[in-house]
């Protein structure tokens, strides 16, 4: 990669950061559908540790944290995500056991067998679930649990268009039997699974996002890269609209044999 591409990656790096910073969530969820994949799992004491993986800005984890007495660590790759992580941690009294990290779930920052909770919400797509949830299953004691987001196909058939959009960009969604089996033979009793509903899309994510929209617009009226972003993103929302019915994200809570 030449310099000219690393600044311009860089720039378009930082815009992206910028767009989603304002925003609550960076992925479709609601707080209610993370207390309910949260009741699958054995309680937890003020001596256990769950990781965040892809946390964001932690709209999810700070819902882990007032519903759970354990050390959660936030992990993500974005250092100014982790910034406003640590601020809304500090904000809401919760720093002493609730820490946000920059670094890859590629490699994770934490002892093999160390863990009792890995929690992602829309982000194991980075790596892939099935390499996801191998990978991390080391880092888990065993008897404990995985929760993940993850985009599944609800129908074994599905219009040409929306079918062609998902190929090119995340080729491993597949149907939900199909992601539980990998569940298994990951080596995980595959507990639970259950669709978000559609108020994680349209309330929790996309109508916030037309808000900031319209800010960013304004702010960087003229820059292609800009233009180009939002169009993607309204581009995706419009998808949304028209093929909810084949697919959306699927909560799979897993535990470690
Ligand atoms: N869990 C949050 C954010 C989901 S968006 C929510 O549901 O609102 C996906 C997140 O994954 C982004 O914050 C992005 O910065 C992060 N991410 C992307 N690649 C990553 C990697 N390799 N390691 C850690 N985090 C990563």
């Amino acid at each position: 990669m030449n310099n000219e591409n690393t600044s311009i990656r860089e720039f378009d790096f930082n815009l992206i950061c910028e767009y989603f910073s304002g925003l609550e969530r960076q992925g479709p969820g609601s707080p209610e559908v993370t207390l309910k994949a949260l009741e699958f799992i054995d309680p937890l004491t003020a001596d256990s540790c769950i990781a965040d993986l892809g946390c964001g800005t932690g709209g999810q984890t700070m819902v882990l944290a007032r519903h759970t007495p354990a050390q959660l660590t936030g992990l993500d790759l974005f250092p100014a995500f982790i910034d406003l992580f640590n601020q809304n941690a500090a904000k809401l009294h919760l720093s002493e056991r609730v820490k946000g990290v920059v670094g890859s779930m590629e490699h994770l920052p934490f002892e093999k067998e160390s863990l009792d909770l890995i929690w992602s919400e829309g982000a194991i797509y980075n790596i892939g679930f099935e390499r996801g949830i191998n990978e991390w299953r080391d880092y888990l004691k065993s008897g404990t649990y995985i929760a993940v987001t993850e985009a599944s196909w609800f129908t074994n058939e599905r219009p040409r268009e929306i079918h062609d959009f998902w190929m090119e960009h995340y080729p491993e969604i597949d149907t939900i039997p199909n992601k539980v089996a990998q569940m298994q033979n990951a080596g995980y009793i595959p507990v639970a699974t259950f669709i978000l509903p559609e108020n994680c899309w349209t309330d929790h994510f996309y109508a916030p996002q037309a808000q900031a929209q319209e800010a960013f617009l304004k702010k960087y009226a003229g820059n292609t890269t800009a233009i180009n972003y939002i169009a993607f993103e309204r581009y995706e929302m419009s998808m949304y609209q028209r093929y909810k019915a084949y697919y959306g994200y699927v909560f799979y809570i897993g535990k470690k044999l």
